[in-house]
């Protein structure tokens, strides 16, 4: 067997022990393909590893616009890196562009690359702030993430109804109250 394969017996195996640590029958009919979907389903959790996001964001338009662009509800799932729980949510972006703007749909797929990813949500607004500040240039840079996390509605505190907001500035956001309030304002 080559690497690949074999890795992905090992898993599959391990998943099938899984099963039966947990008290059920890894060889029952409902289960006994579980452990080959669910290695599927975790290559395609994680397909952000096989791309580079930020390069989503390199077909620009040079446009001669030096204010506020919004882009907001850019929806998207993703796995928490310490449960490989799921959280989900809303990314919602604001850019003073230099003279690079970029296509909507291009913030989604960036967005995508980076959550299909094992992450925290801190990273998650972190690293789509660079990648916007790095490719575009721009002049400033203000992600916020709004996030329900299944491992803390499931398990522990279990608040089903508990969301989590993250956010990050670059630029003339960092120094202006008035630009950051102007965002969260156009947001709601
Ligand atoms: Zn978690």
């Amino acid at each position: 067997m080559k690497g690949k394969e074999m890795q992905a017996r090992f898993v599959m195996d391990g998943l099938h022990e899984l099963i039966n640590l947990c008290g059920d029958n890894a060889q029952r009919d409902g289960l006994e393909e579980t452990p080959f979907r669910v290695l599927k389903a975790f290559l395609e959790y994680t397909e952000g590893y096989r791309e580079k996001p930020a390069e989503h964001l390199r077909k620009t338009f040079d446009v001669d616009h030096n204010e506020l662009v919004i882009v907001k509800d850019i929806e998207f799932n993703s796995l928490c890196e310490h449960h490989f729980a799921p959280f989900y949510g809303r990314v919602h972006i604001g850019y003073i562009p230099s003279d690079k703007v970029t296509g909507l749909s291009k913030f989604g797929r960036m967005v995508d690359g980076y959550a299909k990813r094992f992450q925290v949500q801190e990273r998650l607004t972190t690293q789509i702030a660079n990648a916007i500040n790095d490719e575009l240039d721009a002049q400033g840079v203000m992600v916020v993430v709004e996030a329900a996390h299944m491992c803390m509605c499931g398990r522990g505190i279990k608040k089903a109804t508990a969301t989590t907001t993250t956010s990050a500035v670059r630029g003339e956001f960092e120094d202006s109250a008035q630009l950051r309030n102007e965002f969260l304002s156009l947001i709601k």
